[in-house]
């Protein structure tokens, strides 16, 4: 039996590590840098000693333990063990830090594999001075169309497009499937068929583990094409009389190159700051300028010549340079990342201050919402499993797809999708305190729209089940257990059980998430979704999670008879009373 793990990115932008497993063989899918919570016990302005770092992180709770994979000096006296077994090799899908971060911390026995680019960009940060925690890692080139063996499953990298070269996505043959893991890729970049080829190369994926970093942004934010950010640099650089300040990400080496020779062509040269240009001269690129004394009084002559990468935390630099309202500074995905990053402000601060204008020109390296769900209707996975997102439930799988909001440390079945039980030692689930079951129809969702379908007499017999199930669209959320059930998804898993036809969840995922309802899991399903033996039909689910091995600790229902039906199972039930239901009819008075 083939399984899979998270040991990150679950629920965040980030840190992501997949594990896959077969017969004691494991595939590691990337090595990522966990992100410290804001509550982290590590954070600045805390210095670790060199050479701790994982070791403190682990001793805390704050680090995968991840057995056998790491240095021993790495995880002593923490309880995991140390160095490989013989058994686990690693792949990178790109040289970001959010992918790589723990590379240096990972014992020399462990084969390691990326494409070539990815290992010239490590050497080349090795090189410029910007070195791994844990120290620098030996990375095998692996051509597309290759095939990596481990044990008995095999491996292949498929080319992505994402913001910096070499970028990945693997499959992994299992036993029971593929295992299609996409790292992070984009549609809109400049290699959009890599993209393509990836999803197709994967259609009929038992399970695709797919980033879903955009999901969290505005759906209706426009998105900017890499050759729209192209134009908007050249456009800048016409228009602006005076230096041109600017922040570009210096492993997008694509981008680079790019600005590097639109510069050239409206007669002005892009000037590094040192450890830049150290690190792009360690990847290959020649003529580059650097920003030294003579350099600084070159821009000073002639700032209408010049473009000057500014580095985030030498914002200083900007007294000795050429600034002001005739100039710009042009935001290209460099540092400081974004908003959410420290420096944003500051930035923001000091440019107001020096009366610079602050524009917005790049490309993000992640697909749009829309394109990821294109990805993910042509690979019609059995299982998906959003990854690297702060709003998984976003991803609104297509129909015959099982979407799986994944749990930190828990295993899950390749071929069912199902979470099986913890194996002994594997981390805490999250830290949630177990399962909570909400109803839909009456509970979570005011059907008064559609009450004209329940018709009269036998209602059960009367009334198309189905045509009521897939008339949910417009029901308005009832207020009150939406807010309960987004309180309560912060400490336990939302499971969502309902006896509405099969036939209507793309529309249930898809209301679900308009509404931001937050779930882990859609149980749906009655007999043709008529309510007859309800009370059982809940009861046979809420028993099937317990002998899963989870501790359903509430379900939240409208249905009066469900306490005593589910008394037998030690779970207690809180019915609500939907708003539409409290006008009580009395004998002889209409109401309205
Ligand atoms: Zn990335």
């Amino acid at each position: 039996m083939a399984r899979l793990r998270f040991y990150g990115g679950v629920g965040v932008i980030g840190s992501t590590k997949v594990v896959v497993e077969q017969d004691g063989w494991r595939v590691v899918l990337d090595m990522g840098a966990d992100i410290p919570g804001r509550e982290g016990l590590v954070r600045a302005p805390l210095v670790l000693a060199p050479g701790a770092e994982l070791r403190t992180r682990l001793l805390l709770g704050e680090a995968p333990p991840i057995e056998r994979l790491f240095k021993r000096e790495a995880v002593a006296g923490t309880g995991v063990a140390a160095g490989g077994d013989g058994r686990v090799v690693l792949f990178l899908s790109h040289a970001h830090i959010d992918h790589v971060g723990l590379l240096g911390w990972v014992d020399g026995s462990v084969p390691v594999y990326a494409a070539a680019e990815t290992g010239l960009i490590l050497d080349a940060l090795e090189a410029a001075g910007q070195r791994l925690e844990g120290g620098p890692a030996a990375v095998r080139a692996l051509a597309e169309g290759d095939v990596v063996e481990v044990g008995p499953m095999r491996v292949e990298r498929v080319t992505v497009d994402h913001d910096i070269p070499g970028a990945s996505g693997y499959l992994v043959h299992t036993e029971d499937g593929v295992v299609a893991y996409s790292g992070d890729l984009r549609l809109h970049g400049r290699h959009p068929e890599r993209t393509e080829r990836f999803a197709e190369r994967a259609r009929g994926a038992a399970a695709l583990v797919l980033e879903g970093t955009s999901l969290s942004g505005d759906p209706s934010a426009a998105f900017r094409s890499e050759a729209a950010a192209e134009a908007s640099f050249e456009e800048q650089l016409e228009r602006v009389p005076g230096l041109v300040l600017l922040s570009v990400y210096p492993r997008d080496l694509e981008r680079i190159a790019a600005f590097t020779a639109i510069a050239a062509r409206r007669g002005r040269r892009i000037v590094w700051p040192p450890a830049t240009a150290a690190f792009l001269r360690a990847c290959g690129s020649e003529g580059l300028y650097e920003l030294d004394d003579e350099m600084l009084a070159e821009v000073r002559r002639d700032p209408g010549r010049h473009v000057v990468q500014l580095a985030a935390n030498e914002l200083t630099t900007l007294l000795d340079l050429p600034v002001g309202p005739g100039s710009a500074f042009l935001h290209a995905n460099g540092e400081p990342l974004g908003p959410f990053q420290a420096g944003w402000t500051l930035l923001e601060q000091w440019l107001a201050r020096l009366q610079v204008p602050f524009t917005v020109i790049g490309s993000s390296g992640h697909a749009t919402p829309h394109d990821l769900h294109r990805v993910l209707e042509t690979v019609r996975p059995r299982v998906v499993y959003p990854l690297h997102t702060t709003d998984p439930y976003r991803m609104l799988p297509p129909p015959g797809t099982l979407r799986v909001l994944a749990e930190y440390g828990r295993w899950y079945d390749v071929a069912r999708g199902a979470s099986a039980l913890e194996a002994p030692g594997a981390a805490p689930s999250s830290g949630k305190h177990g399962t909570v079951c909400v109803d839909l129809d009456s509970t979570l969702c005011d059907t008064s729209q559609r009450h004209h379908l329940v018709l009269p007499g036998d209602e059960r017999e009367n009334t198309d089940w189905v045509a009521y199930s897939l008339a949910c669209a417009n029901d308005m959320p009832i207020e009150g257990t939406r807010r309960l059930v987004r309180l309560l998804s912060a400490y336990y898993r939302i499971v969502v059980v309902s006896s509405r036809d099969e036939q209507a969840r793309s529309l249930t995922d898809a209301w679900l998430a308009r509404h931001e309802v937050p779930y882990d899991e859609l149980i749906l399903g009655g007999a043709g979704g008529a309510p007859a033996g309800l009370a059982e039909f809940k009861v046979h689910h809420v028993a099937a999670l317990l002998a899963r091995g989870e501790h359903v600790a509430l379900v939240i229902d409208d249905m009066p008879g469900l306490p005593p039906a589910m008394a037998p199972l030690g779970v207690p039930v809180l019915t609500v009373r939907p708003p539409y239901d409290l006008v009580v009819p009395l004998p002889g008075v209409t109401t309205p």
